[in-house]
């Protein structure tokens, strides 16, 4: 373990649940690498929704609690059984072990990715979440075909644009939804072929498919949707409920999906879909290529000092952001 190290971190926490507040920057002890671990100097963090359901309780958590699975970085040192990294390079990760609202965090060795040479440390922090869970949702949870029209909501936000870029991508047909022109603008601006409002949408839908309704829809929106996503569905078509940016959809009754055409259901989350090291390189192999290649590009649409890790927080819970939101140490 190198000396010349920092001995504090500067590091976000939550005392106890509640609102953007609640999350405070403080100093704390440099975290130690165990054997298969490496420790990485942030560069930016990545914010994702799921630490909103965290930092509120929405999600049971332990507190005091350091929110963050997601950040680029430099290595600082690694575990005395890590072969595959060395200090000075740069990696990035959704899959850290000690919370990355933080100057620096500990990650399984096999969980950090290097980041190739073109790809910034912004770029690096943005991509990875985002950018497996609209890689798993669209290949794995339903695997979408050319030529096929699918619905997905919040299109302008950061799972939704790029979601929209692959689907575009894949040579799909893509019907989104957002909440104000600015939005609309920006999921068009995405390759959306539809952007619709949230009222009535799923008439909008079957009028747009002929009737017919669309082969599956992705739906991070969650309470607010759910009735109106089922309802835009082809026979037999799938519903992926991702998320609950609206709040939590309450239990179905599996009559339900027969009603509305013998209709198939699933709630994915990303550790179902990085299940091994295969698994994990091949996701993030064709995201780093479709990147640095330019067929994707990441929004990230505001940068925050860590210090204000609970600004973040409020304008993602509020409807305010579009793209990704990136924290920087
Ligand atoms: P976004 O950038 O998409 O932000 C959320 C967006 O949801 C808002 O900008 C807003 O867009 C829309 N929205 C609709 N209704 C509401 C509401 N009542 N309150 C707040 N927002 C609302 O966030 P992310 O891309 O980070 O995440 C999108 C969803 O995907 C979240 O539900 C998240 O939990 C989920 N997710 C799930 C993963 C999984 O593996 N299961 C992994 C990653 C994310 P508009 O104003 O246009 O309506």
């Amino acid at each position: 373990f190198p000396e010349d190290l920092p001995d504090r971190a500067r590091v976000v926490h939550a005392a106890q649940a509640g609102g953007p507040e609640v999350l405070v920057a403080t100093e704390s002890a440099l975290p130690e690498p165990g054997p298969h671990q490496v420790l990485v100097e942030t560069a930016a963090v990545g914010v994702n929704f799921i630490e909103t359901y965290q930092r509120s309780g929405v999600y049971p958590t332990q507190y005091p609690f350091t929110p963050g699975t997601e950040a680029s970085g430099r290595v600082l040192a690694v575990g005395e059984a890590v072969e595959s990294l060395s200090p000075g390079q740069r990696v990035t990760t959704m899959e850290a072990d000690t919370g990355t609202y933080a100057s620096h965090f500990l990650v399984d060795a096999g969980k950090a990715m290097p980041v190739p040479d073109e790809v910034t440390d912004e770029q690096a922090a943005a991509l990875p979440l985002q950018g497996i869970t609209a890689h798993y949702l669209m290949n794995s949870t339903y695997r979408v075909s050319p030529g096929e029209t699918v619905l997905t909501h919040a299109g302008a936000g950061g799972v939704g644009q790029l979601l929209t870029q692959l689907l575009k991508a894949k040579g799909a047909r893509v019907i989104t939804t957002c909440s104000t022109e600015e939005k609309a603008q920006i999921a068009q601006a995405a390759g959306a072929d539809y952007v619709l409002g949230y009222e009535n949408f799923a008439d909008r839908v079957r009028e747009i498919t002929k009737g017919e309704g669309v082969a599956a829809v992705f739906d991070g929106v969650g309470r607010d949707t759910y009735l109106g996503s089922l309802d835009s569905l082809a026979i037999r078509g799938t519903f992926v409920l991702f998320g609950g940016a609206s709040g939590q959809v309450p239990p179905l009754d599996p009559q339900d999906l027969n009603r509305r055409g013998g209709l198939y259901l699933t709630r994915p989350a990303t550790h179902w879909y990085l299940r091994n090291a295969e698994e994990r390189s091949w996701r993030y192999a064709e995201l780093f290529d479709s990147l640095t290649k330019g067929d994707l590009k990441l929004s990230i649409g505001a940068a925050y000092p860590l210090d204000e890790a609970g600004r973040a927080h409020d304008d993602l819970e509020n409807r305010r952001t579009t793209g990704k939101l990136v924290l920087t140490a």
